[in-house]
């Protein structure tokens, strides 16, 4: 597909959900609640679902966040939200895991930060960890972080770099590490007797460039499935172009098995918007469909009223809260195109190219929207209801052509 190509990788089950191996890029997301608090985080949890998060994370930072995972599990089972959840673990991870055994079996996955594992029992916590999810046959991912790099490794290898007689740069040493992390906690999980296919890395880095560059390298050095994603990418705009930039790149390149977008959220923003932004990566990219594209011209000098801007957001506003219903009883929906255009110049073109499309009149044009239906001139709206008459050819498209299941 547009010459994308995955790299070869082993699959791994995140409960039911196949990451690498060829399966389709799975999207995930973390929860901000507080894991104790389980309304709370049932909520969320099912709200980034609806939106479409395959994968969600959710920390568990201290005992009442532990003995709090299986009540979430069981709740959730209950609604019929049936996303994996994975354990986020750091420091403590060892002692929960292992004094809460409904915790470690309630979860799809655990999250293993290497560089916070402890220090001088950095290993043993690492494997104690390791052997739970042995013996509740649990994947793990084995998250490496630029800002919580093992220090004990990298204070080796900065050892190592100064005695040499041309020391490589200190950033160079960082990424040394960062992929010797990695794969050093793979092999060790492995002699402690987890499978091959027990295991996701990810090696996260706050530059575009610096991601970039790790993941190639550890893209070319293992054969683990990849979880892509910039951390801290930040606030609105900027972390949204950052990790586009940054997952653009590496998922063109086929690597990345399963991708998040750390988002910072606006105080009380929707969380959920993470999981969009992922969505929309990879469906820009053609690697997955996941909503109905609506195209909308930028509009221009041509058209001074606002109605086509407001007819594109309320089409989009409309197909996105209708996709959690839509995905179940009209299947393939999601590779639907609709085009919403501000006057004629582009307008019949781009409507033609879609599914669907309408081209709203601009300025000291005659008062018409032509509508296309798969790119044919189908009918021309006039007066005051074209939007509602519009949304109406849209629903009946989508019932024609993506049938129609009983809703249970
Ligand atoms: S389609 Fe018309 S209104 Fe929209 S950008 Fe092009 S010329 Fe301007």
């Amino acid at each position: 597909m547009n010459g994308y190509k995955r790299r070869d990788s082993i699959q791994v089950m995140v409960g039911n959900v196949p990451v690498g191996g060829g399966a389709p890029v799975v999207v995930q997301s973390m929860t901000n609640t507080d894991t104790a608090d389980i309304d709370d985080t049932v909520k969320q949890i099912a709200e980034l679902s609806d939106a479409g998060s395959e994968v969600v994370r959710i920390t568990v930072n201290n005992k009442e966040a532990a003995a709090a995972v299986p009540y979430i599990v069981e709740k959730l089972d209950k609604k019929n939200v049936e996303v994996p959840i994975v354990g986020d673990f750091h420091y403590n991870g060892h002692v929960l895991l292992t004094q809460y055994p409904e915790c470690a079996k309630a979860l799809a996955k655990y999250r293993i930060n290497p560089g916070n594992t402890g220090t001088r029992t950095r290993d043993q916590n690492f494997c104690t960890i390791v052997e739970q999810a042995i013996k509740y046959d649990k994947p793990v991912r084995i998250g490496v972080n630029w800002g919580s790099l093992d220090q004990q490794l990298l204070a080796e290898k900065m050892d190592l770099n100064n005695a040499l007689p041309e020391p490589k740069e200190s950033k160079e040493v960082m990424m040394d590490t960062i992929l010797e992390s990695a794969l050093r906690s793979s092999k060790l999980a492995q002699e402690v007797g987890l499978a091959e296919d027990k295991i996701i890395i990810s090696c996260k880095m706050s530059g575009v460039q610096d991601l970039v560059t790790i993941y190639r390298r550890m893209a070319a050095a293992c054969r683990h499935p990849l979880h892509l994603g910039l951390t801290e990418a930040g606030m609105g705009m900027k972390g949204i172009v950052a990790s586009s930039a940054a997952l653009a790149i590496l998922l063109q390149e086929g690597i990345g098995d399963t991708i998040r977008v750390s988002l910072t959220p606006q105080p009380g923003g929707d969380r959920a918007e993470e999981v969009r932004v992922c969505q929309q990566i990879l469906q820009s990219l053609g690697i997955r469909n996941f909503i109905p594209q609506v195209t909308a011209c930028p509009g221009c000098g041509r058209t001074k009223s606002t109605y086509f801007q407001e007819l594109a957001d309320e089409i989009q506003g409309y197909i996105r809260d209708m996709m959690p219903i839509w995905r179940d009883i009209y299947p393939g929906v999601e590779d639907m195109q609709v085009a919403v255009m501000g006057c004629v110049v582009n307008g019949p073109g781009e409507s033609k190219h879609a599914n669907i499309g309408i081209s709203l009149p601009g300025t000291f044009e005659e008062p018409k929207a032509p509508v296309y239906v798969d790119g044919e001139h189908k009918v021309t709206l006039s007066g005051d209801h074209i939007g509602r008459e519009f949304r109406k050819m849209l629903e009946d498209y989508i019932i024609k052509n993506y049938g129609a299941k009983e809703v249970v």
